[in-house]
């Protein structure tokens, strides 16, 4: 088969590939723990679940607008409100299938042949993937691991040219958990401002953060006129399988969107939107309760990740991830992805699956019980004496 040259461009989430390698390998009978998942292992909450089997009950079965039902963009357009402190209206929301539509349909809508994307690197795969694909030209930004995964601002004003059409923020940040602090989401502001630069901001894990307050772009004074809000249901509810997503943008740019979605999927799942709005306005103690439980389990992994000798792994301060720097262990870091899944059964996922500036890192996801993570992190211990010897 011939395919379109674009297909060579197109990259992929390397957490979906090692999930099958460990599934094939669990198939012929090894036992392996679970480390490389990016989503939380609990249930959604009962009462969004309850919302959906009503909805479902009530005959909330067919096609919804392809924007979204208006009952939940009235639902976002207040927790936008209540989160950020920022008026916006009906028109500036759209409803997705997960967040990922909402960053690959506003690529598609806005980047050609010769723009440049500045995103961060390491980062979400998707963000390089989807520049590449549509012709674009990714510029990664290095976030760096003694500024605990911050970039540094005049390294980001040098990567900035006359052919910037856009720039990526995420915070809290996959793969390393850091967050942005105020200062840094200024700087951006006022680059963009003055260079007429749009900004996307990925805040799907705004919830998990285990200091202070989640620091929104969006809240910045005057930025809403060139900013993408993207968030979602995924980790916050624990709603990965149900796919829902949402962004706020510009009303020209929400219109276009709309446009994709009917072009695409039609709409998103109509009695999954009807739940969503119970996520937005139910009652947050189960929500709370994920965020204290991913607290313990990151000063679990934390302290015991320090205690191997080779590894060593700051705090991060939101999401559900560490990213423990290996360099001292002399073995690239895809090696030893493909060392500890094979000999030692845990999969975890190698830094350069997150962009060129991730080598000598790992990515360990902890939304896994800690008598798991306990018996991972043993099995890493014993398998890196083997990889010394
Ligand atoms: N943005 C970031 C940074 C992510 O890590 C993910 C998922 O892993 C997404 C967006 C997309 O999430 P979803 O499409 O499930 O809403």
């Amino acid at each position: 088969m011939k395919f379109a040259a674009r297909m060579s461009r197109l990259g992929t989430e390397t957490a979906f590939e090692v999930m099958a390698r460990a599934k094939a390998l669990e198939a012929k009978g090894k036992s392996i723990i679970h480390l490389q998942i990016g989503e939380p292992d609990f249930t959604t909450p009962k009462h969004i679940i309850e919302a959906a089997v009503a909805a479902l009950r009530e005959g909330q079965t067919h096609y919804s607008p392809s924007a979204g039902i208006r009952p939940l963009r009235e639902a976002i357009v207040e927790e936008v409100y209540q989160r950020r402190g920022v008026k916006s209206k009906v028109e500036e929301v759209i409803v997705t299938p997960g967040a990922k539509p909402i960053l690959y349909f506003t690529i598609l809508a806005l980047i050609e042949e010769g723009d440049e994307v500045i995103y961060p690197n390491p980062g979400f795969p998707i963000y390089e993937s989807v520049i590449n694909f549509v012709g674009g030209t990714p510029v990664p930004l290095p976030l760096i691991e003694e500024k605990d995964f911050r970039f540094d601002p005049d390294e980001f004003r040098s990567l900035v040219t006359n052919r910037t059409k856009m720039i990526i923020i995420n915070t809290p940040q996959n793969p390393t958990g850091g967050i942005l602090t105020k200062r840094d989401l200024e700087v951006v502001a006022e680059v963009a401002r003055q260079r007429k630069i749009l900004v996307l901001s990925d805040e799907v894990y705004k919830n998990i953060i285990y200091e202070g307050q989640h620091e929104s772009f969006y809240s910045l004074p005057g930025v809403k006129d060139f900013t993408i809000l993207l968030d979602g249901f995924s980790k916050t509810y624990a709603m990965t399988g149900w796919r829902l997503g949402w962004g706020v943008m510009p009303e020209e740019l929400a219109q276009k969107v709309e446009k994709l979605m009917i072009n695409s999927n039609s709409c998103t799942s109509t009695f999954s939107q009807h739940a969503a709005i119970q996520a937005l306005k139910g009652p947050t103690d189960e929500v709370d309760a994920f965020v204290e439980e991913f607290r313990k389990r990151r000063d679990f992994i934390v302290a015991g990740l320090n205690d191997i000798p080779g590894i060593s792994c700051i705090t991060p301060k939101g999401a559900f991830y560490v990213f423990p720097n290996v360099k001292n262990l002399n073995i690239s870091s895809q090696k030893l992805e493909h060392h500890l899944l094979n000999e030692a059964g845990v999969a975890v996922l190698s830094g350069t699956a997150f962009g060129k500036y991730g080598e000598g890192y790992l990515r360990f996801s902890y939304a896994n019980s800690i008598e798991n993570i306990n018996t991972g992190l043993e099995r890493i211990r014993k398998a890196l004496k083997n990889l010394s010897n």
